[in-house]
């Protein structure tokens, strides 16, 4: 992907912000201002940080630790592995705190014969939208400790960590929050009826932050091919990490 970067002047600092094609919001490194790429203005919702708490000393020790545990992984893992990348990225993301309402209309075939049955389904969420659109990361899996956020305060961010920007502005996030909500709906329902005939969702918005979070991608190298780990920065919990197939 060629990607060319551009730049603004801070308005708040006056120092130059750097902005890739396709981000929308984007943050000073210098003064911790959040501005609007397209209309040059404020950015005007709670922008908040969840703060870091590993070194890279202290993050090897939880990628030596996944290592060494569970019976899936090769015993020598980490005797053998040697960590050729780590890097702390915070990662935008939009958090949907709302209320959905998904009213369905569906066939119960599991009988006979087939009943037409109708229900809904009332959930409420605090709904991560990842703000990135080709970033890899298992949002799912990922519980943002919401608890430990603080306002957004770049003297928290170090130095050789990388901040990414926005990609998605508040109402696109929210569309897909929507939508990803009404499909985990949509697989709820499946317990109640086999065809869905009608379905409709209402997301009742409570409010909508911004925020960055820590995040360490680490790449390991085993017996000749490299493994990813992807690593909550704040809990050192591992969300994702891929794990050489064990051959005994
Ligand atoms: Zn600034």
């Amino acid at each position: 992907m060629a990607i060319v970067a551009k730049e603004i002047g801070c308005s708040h600092c006056g120092a130059p912000v750097e902005f890739k094609a396709g981000e929308i919001v984007t943050t000073c490194r210098y003064c911790g201002f959040t501005t609007v790429i397209q209309t040059g203005k404020a950015f005007n919702f709670e922008h908040s940080l969840i703060l870091n708490n590993y070194d890279a000393v202290r993050m090897e020790g939880c990628v030596r630790a996944w290592m060494s545990s569970g019976f899936m992984k090769p015993g020598d893992l980490s005797k053998k592995s040697k960590i050729v990348e780590m890097n702390l990225v915070y990662l935008p993301f939009w958090v949907v705190f709302s209320v959905v309402t998904t009213k369905y209309k569906g066939v119960f075939e599991r009988i006979s014969p087939p009943v037409v049955k109708e229900g809904q389904i009332e959930k409420e969420y605090n709904w991560l939208v990842l703000a990135r659109k080709a970033t890899v990361f298992p949002t799912r899996e990922y519980d943002v400790p919401l608890a430990g956020k603080i306002p957004y305060d770049f003297q928290k961010v170090e130095a050789y960590a990388k901040v990414l920007n926005s990609e998605m502005d508040k109402d696109e996030s929210l569309e897909l929050a929507k939508q990803q909500i009404e499909n985990h709906h949509s697989f709820l329902i499946q317990r109640n009826v086999d065809r869905v005939i009608d379905l409709s969702s209402v997301l009742e918005l409570k409010q909508m932050l911004y925020l960055h979070a820590p995040v360490w991608f680490v790449k390991y190298q085993y017996k000749e091919k490299l493994y990813q780990l992807i690593i909550d920065g704040s809990t050192g919990n591992v969300l994702k990490g891929d794990i050489p197939l064990n051959r005994f």
